[in-house]
């Protein structure tokens, strides 16, 4: 069977300002209904990216295709209006001079003017502004303005929509409501979406790939579990999350930390690795305390630590420690409520088969 075709494919972009690569060799596909979150820090060259799909940035190399068809490389340039790319950027502006219902309709060509209307109302609804229908932009707050851009990109059902930190501007009462919605109706119109954002919660609720983007290139790219779970490196992990580091030499192809040994198949001897691993994986050991003997933990060897600080964050705990063997800081999650006072001892382990060794 063959591949379907992408709707949107990029293949070895490039740009480079002043001789700097922002963006370096990178390729993606994204196919009709398919969500792609191009994740990454700031300056890392995402909106770049973006702004070469969209037509209002020119390329240094590669090419961008939509279904099948090049529309972008060293010989092509379609004009962005020709391009049938929807787009949605932080700083969006409405027309001041059209109403809320203008505004939404100005890029719905087809159907009758009640066609048009119903469209329009349908997707104000959705994006919870009906009642503003027949107001201006300089009557509406700036979240309410971000949410008529948005049904404003969403009207002529684009066959791709590029979207730049969308949701930034709204609260976080209204923001997943917002987030859901707009999916959904992206999901429904068979779009193609690059969504960029910086913020990995976004990503793994929105994505269904994440291409997690560094230095102008994306480092590695899949389902959000796969990125979560599978980092590439020490960085990929701390992109998401808090993670702890032990830094261990190798010796026999064995790295030795207080947790005990972790292998380091083909590793030559003396050289340095990072075992990592997140704070939700590790564990205390509640039973003994911190003076009895060391537990026989499950799924690995027991540290004693000493606590130097603990926060309750809502759903959980964050407890600090230093490390009795060589004083190297800790942090662990705890679900609900433990604050344990600075200076107590307790034992820790952690779950080996969450935690990654990486070259240093
Ligand atoms: P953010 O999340 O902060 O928006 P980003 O990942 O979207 O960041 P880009 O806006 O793509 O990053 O910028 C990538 C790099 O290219 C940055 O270092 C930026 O300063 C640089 N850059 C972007 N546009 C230009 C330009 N027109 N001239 C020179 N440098 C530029």
């Amino acid at each position: 069977m063959t591949p379907p075709t992408p709707r949107l494919e990029i293949r070895n972009l490039r740009r480079s300002y002043g001789g700097r690569a922002v963006v370096d060799d990178v390729s993606l596909k994204i196919l009709p209904g398919q969500v792609t979150c191009l994740l990454g820090p700031s300056g890392c060259g995402k909106s770049t990216t973006l702004r070469m799909i969209a037509g209002v940035e020119k390329l240094d190399g590669g090419s961008i295709v939509v279904d099948g068809m090049v529309i972008a490389d060293a010989d092509t340039q379609i004009p962005p209006e020709r391009r049938e790319i929807g787009l949605m950027f932080q700083d969006f502006a409405l027309f001041p001079h059209l109403s809320v219902a203008d505004n939404v309709g100005f890029g719905l060509k087809a159907g009758s003017k009640a066609e048009r209307r119903m469209r329009i109302e349908e997707l104000l609804a959705r994006v919870d502004m009906l009642s503003f229908v027949d107001g201006y932009p300089h009557q509406l707050s700036g979240g309410e303005q971000q949410r008529v851009a948005l049904a404003r990109a969403l009207a002529p059902r684009p066959k791709i929509m590029l979207m730049d930190e969308p949701f930034s501007g709204l609260d976080n009462r209204l923001r997943d409501g917002i987030r859901d919605e707009t999916l959904s109706i992206l999901k429904e119109q068979d779009t193609a979406v690059l969504l960029v954002t910086h913020e990995p919660d976004e990503a793994m609720r929105m994505a269904d790939e994440i291409a997690l983007m560094r230095n102008g290139k994306i480092v590695q790219q899949g389902a959000p579990y796969n990125v979560y779970t599978r980092p590439v490196d020490r960085a990929a992990v701390s992109f998401f999350s808090d993670a702890n580091v032990l830094r261990a030499e190798v010796s026999g192809a064995l790295a030795r930390t207080p947790f005990g040994r972790f292998l380091a198949p083909g590793v030559p001897d003396g050289t340095l690795v990072d075992i990592v691993f997140r704070p939700q994986h590790v564990r205390i050991d509640f039973d003994r305390g911190g003076q009895g003997p060391a537990p026989t933990p499950s799924d690995g060897t027991a540290a004693r630590a000493v606590v130097s600080r603990a926060r309750f964050m809502g759903n959980e705990s964050l407890v600090e420690f230093h490390l009795d063997h060589d004083g190297s800081a800790l942090k662990a999650t705890v679900p609900n409520v433990f604050l344990p006072q600075p200076g107590t001892v307790l034992w820790l382990t952690i779950r080996r088969d969450r935690c990654f060794v990486f070259g240093v």
